[in-house]
């Protein structure tokens, strides 16, 4: 099944100027980009992404550190996307993904891990259109 999932370059990845390391690994890996840009979210923006996990005791603290700086969003698709992509970026705490994944080799710490990934092929869906309208996606080549 093709998918869609959407990825982020967090402020930290930002920071540390390894946007290019990191796209040119999510394009070594076959992913097809549909969109992307440069942007820094709101407040408001930051809480409704992350609304799901309002509750947990992270909460704010994540909500402060995705509206630190600039961030890329990237809109993927791929067959089987949300799970390779998952594969691609390594476990959430970058200490315990796996070698050569995005987030061991950029991460810093289980809160600042480098890059976003989508959980299941609805929430990609859904997160693509948080970033990017219809009429912003790329079909053609
Ligand atoms: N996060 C955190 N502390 C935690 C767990 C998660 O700061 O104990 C942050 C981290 O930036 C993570 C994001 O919250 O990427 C969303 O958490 P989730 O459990 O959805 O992890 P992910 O799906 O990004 O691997
Ligand atoms: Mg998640």
């Amino acid at each position: 099944m093709v998918q869609r999932t959407l990825a982020i370059i967090k402020p930290d990845s930002v920071e540390k100027k390894v946007i290019g390391e990191i796209i040119k690994r999510i394009e070594e890996a076959g992913f097809k980009i549909l969109a992307m840009k440069y942007t820094k979210l709101t407040e408001e923006q930051a809480k409704s992404f992350y609304e799901i996990h309002k509750d947990k005791p992270f909460y704010n603290d994540l909500v402060k550190y995705m509206t630190s700086g600039p961030i890329v969003p990237i809109a993927l698709e791929k067959e089987n996307a949300v799970e390779e992509f998952r594969t691609l970026i390594g476990s959430t705490d970058p200490t315990k993904a796996e070698e050569g994944t995005i987030r061991k080799l950029f991460g810093t710490n289980i809160e600042r891990n480098a890059i976003h990934g989508s959980d299941s092929p609805e929430n990609g869906e859904k997160e693509v259109l948080f970033f990017f309208s219809k009429s912003e996606i790329v079909y053609n080549y």
